[in-house]
């Protein structure tokens, strides 16, 4: 099973993310927890991330692939993956494809949770009181929404063109949204393999 959530920041892809995972018995990989890591770190990789991320920019391409390409590949020979917060572009989707494929390691299946837009900001800033994170503050989390629609919602019809995106309302409470992606993760697998 090798999922991958797309949502603005603030729609509960992390939660969500390890929900899934567990249910699935796969492993769960955040590329924005895996960068405040090595920034915390102070690792190279933290360190050129950094600025970017306290700025709500999306981090360079060759960084992300880089950082992601071994936890992906292990997680997906160990039984999958629930991926959250990548890829972010259809760069990003299209040059991890063409890895991906050939190692048989490919996403199955996107799941959109949309949020609406109050609902967003209104989380962020609850989050932003007790996260830590330096860009849960009102200008970043504007900044984040914008690149969302920018960069990352053209996503939505990479995969919608490939047949493997699925919807869910995730402006429920935070159970019946795990519960809505499982049911629909298990209808559109059984195809898969059909
Ligand atoms: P997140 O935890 O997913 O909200 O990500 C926090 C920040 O990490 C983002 O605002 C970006 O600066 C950076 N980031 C996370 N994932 C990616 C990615 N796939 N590509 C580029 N930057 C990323």
């Amino acid at each position: 099973m090798r999922l991958l959530l797309i949502g603005a920041p603030g729609a509960g892809k992390g939660t969500q993310a390890d929900r899934i995972a567990a249910h699935f018995g796969v492993v769960h990989i955040s590329s924005g927890d895996l960068l405040r890591k090595h920034v915390a770190d102070g690792t190279a990789i933290g360190r050129a991330a950094r600025e970017y991320m306290d700025r709500g920019e999306l981090v360079p391409n060759t960084l992300v692939l880089d950082m992601l390409r071994k936890p992906v590949v292990a997680a997906a020979n160990a039984g999958g993956y629930v991926l959250d917060g990548f890829p972010r572009t259809v760069e990003q989707a299209e040059a991890a494809y063409g890895v991906a494929k050939e190692l048989g390691v490919a996403v199955q299946l996107a799941i959109l949770l949309d949020v609406k837009r109050e609902e967003l900001i209104s989380r962020l800033l609850a989050r932003g009181e007790t996260s830590g994170r330096s860009d849960d503050n009102a200008e970043t989390i504007e900044r984040r929404q914008q690149v969302y629609e920018e960069q990352t919602a053209p996503l939505l019809e990479y995969y919608r063109q490939r047949e493997r995106l699925i919807i869910v309302n995730g402006d429920r409470p935070v159970d019946e949204v795990t519960w809505s992606v499982v049911v629909q993760v298990q209808r559109a697998a059984k195809q898969l393999t059909e």
